[in-house]
C-alpha cells in the first residue's frame, strides 16, 4: 500500500457527535500500552502521527485518520488506562459501543493483544463485546520482535486460547520495529475495503 496522504482529520471526546463519514472504517482497539500507536504509525509509515503512550498529554479520544481519501483507521482509547477513574471508564465504554454500534461504515475492528502476555478479563470483554456487536474481530499480536522465534507457536496458541478464538478467527503477529505482519494486515484491509 503506497501511502500518499494520513491525516488526523476528527478527533471525537466524551461527548462529541461522532463523523457519518462515507469511507470504509477499520478501528483498532486494545489496552493502553499494548502498542496501537505504534501499529498506526508502522502501517501508515509515519514516525508520529499516532500518539504513543510515552509522549506525555496523551489523552483519551477515538481518533479518525483519513488515509489516501480511500478509508478512515479509527483509533480507540486504550482501555485499563491506569490514571482513569471508574466513572469515565463507564463513559468511555457507552462512547465505543455507540461508535461500534452507529458507524455505517465500520469493515473490521482490530483487537490488539501482547503476544506475550495472557489475554487480560478486559481483552476477553473486549473481544465478546466486538462478537456481540456482530463483528468479528481480527486479532493483532503486537511486540513479536520481544519473542525468541521458538517461542512463537506457543504464544499465539495462548492468546487464541486466552480470548477463546474460534477457529477460523484471524490472527496476525506484528512488529512495530521489524514491521512484520503489515503486509498482511494491508492484505487484509485491501480485501474489505471493496469487498
Ligand atoms: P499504545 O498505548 O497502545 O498506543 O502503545 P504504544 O504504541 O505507545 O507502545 C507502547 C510501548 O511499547 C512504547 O514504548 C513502544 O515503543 C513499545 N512498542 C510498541 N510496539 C512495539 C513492538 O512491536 N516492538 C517493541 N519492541 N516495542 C513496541
Amino acid at each position: 500500500m503506497i501511502i500518499r496522504k494520513a491525516e488526523l482529520e476528527t478527533v471525537c471526546g466524551i461527548t462529541s457527535t461522532l463523523p457519518e463519514n462515507l469511507l470504509p472504517e477499520f478501528a483498532f482497539a486494545g489496552k493502553s500500552n499494548v502498542g496501537k500507536s505504534s501499529l498506526i504509525n508502522g502501517l501508515l509509515n509515519r514516525r508520529a502521527l499516532a500518539r504513543t503512550s510515552s509522549q506525555p498529554g496523551k489523552t483519551q479520544t477515538i481518533n479518525f485518520y483519513n488515509v489516501n481519501d480511500d478509508l478512515y483507521f479509527v483509533d480507540l482509547p486504550g482501555y485499563g488506562y491506569a490514571k482513569v477513574s471508574v466513572e469515565v471508564k463507564a463513559k468511555w465504554g457507552k462512547m465505543i459501543e455507540r461508535y461500534l454500534k452507529k458507524s455505517q461504515m465500520l469493515k473490521c475492528i482490530f483487537l490488539l493483544i501482547d503476544i506475550r502476555h495472557d489475554p487480560s478479563a478486559n481483552d476477553k470483554l473486549m473481544y465478546d463485546w466486538i462478537v456481540s456487536n456482530g463483528y468479528k474481530p481480527v486479532i493483532i499480536a503486537t511486540k513479536l520482535d520481544k519473542l525468541k522465534r521458538s517461542q512463537i507457536q506457543k504464544h499465539v496458541k495462548m492468546v487464541r486460547e486466552g480470548l477463546g478464538l474460534e477457529k477460523e478467527d484471524v490472527l496476525i503477529p506484528f512488529s512495530a520495529e521489524t514491521k512484520q505482519g503489515r503486509d498482511e494486515i494491508w492484505a487484509l484491509i485491501e480485501s474489505l475495503q471493496n469487498p
